[in-house]
């Protein structure tokens, strides 16, 4: 059924051509989705952005694409002046770019969220959602962080991210804007660029090629399928509280070096291909949140199983060389 414009949800969507934000709108748009929204996606379309990854929902009336940066305040206010609420998962994404070269990351990451609050405040949006993540705690031994825990980010690019988190509920605190803040575990599954461990292992091993593994391979990550997440914001963004801060965790703690043996054999490779290499400087040592909050407030649970998520994502790159060949040799200048 087709509603009228003015009984829908105005959703914009920035990083919409990324992983995980390509994967919330193709979820909102797709047959299970609602049907009261309509879906503006503000993407910049930087190394890691894709149209590719909106094929399946290219055609689709209620999708309208805008190529252009959230840090052009002009362009921004008048998208906040039409939409009712926004996600936002525009960032740049990689630790390790972080560590080679911060200054993208602060002026996309601190000085983007910045530009899109303020738009957000001039235009009273019912609901400003912004995408965290579970590095701005900084690396814990044993337990798991629960959201009231002080940001102590390690990297470049968690301090980056904690910045935008940290202004984006002073937004609430000081100007009542209602600002709701995810913080996720490492996410898996389709369209996921490769560079991150799971899809550039993935092809690496699938070419034959080798795959490096940081330091002694210990360091853990909880493994969290892209479904369950864009599930858990899209709960975020229709029942959350303003001012509340989400943990949102996967529930599957791996060492990497665990992870690459299920890779391995899920590619049907061999260990000869795994080659040790010196550690990620200031690698964080273990991440986890504590997600309670979610599942008593919002009913949230993972409900993909790991073994059988990694499986189908392995699949998917197996079946998909024609969407990630071509980012392997991406011009330099789109990868600033
Ligand atoms: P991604 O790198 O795949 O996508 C980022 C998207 O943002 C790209 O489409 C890119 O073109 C766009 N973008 C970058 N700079 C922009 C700018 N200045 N203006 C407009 N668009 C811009 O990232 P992802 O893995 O999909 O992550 C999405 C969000 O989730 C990010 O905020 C990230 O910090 C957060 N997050 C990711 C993970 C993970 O495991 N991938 C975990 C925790 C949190």
């Amino acid at each position: 059924m087709t509603l009228p414009e003015k009984s829908r949800s105005r959703v914009l969507v920035t990083g919409g051509a990324g992983f995980i934000g390509s994967h919330y709108v193709r979820t909102l748009l797709g047959p299970t989705g609602p049907d009261d929204v309509s879906v503006t996606v503000l993407d910049r379309l930087t190394y890691a952005g894709n149209r590719a990854n909106l094929a399946p929902v290219a055609d689709h009336p209620a999708l309208t694409f805008v190529h252009g940066d959230i840090r052009d305040a002009d362009l921004v206010d008048r998208l906040a002046a039409d939409h009712d609420d926004l996600v936002h998962f525009a960032a740049e994404s990689h630790v390790d770019r972080s560590i080679l070269g911060a200054a993208e990351f602060v002026r996309t990451n601190v000085l983007g969220t910045q530009t899109l609050l303020d738009a957000a405040l001039r235009h009273r949006m019912r609901a400003f959602v912004h995408i965290s993540t579970d590095e701005v705690y900084g690396s814990i031994d044993t337990g798991s962080w629960t959201e009231s825990e002080p940001l102590a980010p390690n990297s470049p690019y968690a301090a980056s991210k904690a910045s935008a988190d940290l202004l984006a509920l002073a937004y609430h605190r000081t100007h009542g804007l209602d600002v709701r803040v995810t913080r996720c575990s490492n996410n898996y599954g389709p369209y996921q660029f490769p560079e991150k461990v799971i899809p550039l292992f993935t092809t690496r091993l699938l070419e034959g090629g080798t795959v490096p593994l940081y330091g002694d391979g210990s360091n853990v990550r909880d493994w969290l399928h892209v479904d369950d997440h864009v599930r858990a914001v899209e709960a975020v963004r229709v029942r959350g509280r303003a001012g509340e801060v989400y943990n949102i965790g996967g529930g599957t703690e791996l060492t990497n070096r665990e992870l690459t043996t299920l890779l391995v054999g899920a590619c049907g490779a061999d260990w000869s291909q795994v080659v040790h290499v010196e550690d990620r400087k200031g690698h964080d040592r273990r991440y986890s949140v504590d997600w309670t909050k979610i599942r008593e407030e919002l009913d949230y649970r993972p409900g993909t199983d790991f073994a059988k998520g990694l499986a189908e994502t392995v699949a998917w790159y197996r079946r998909h060389r024609d969407w990630w060949g071509p980012l392997l040799t991406r011009p330099a200048e789109a990868s600033r």
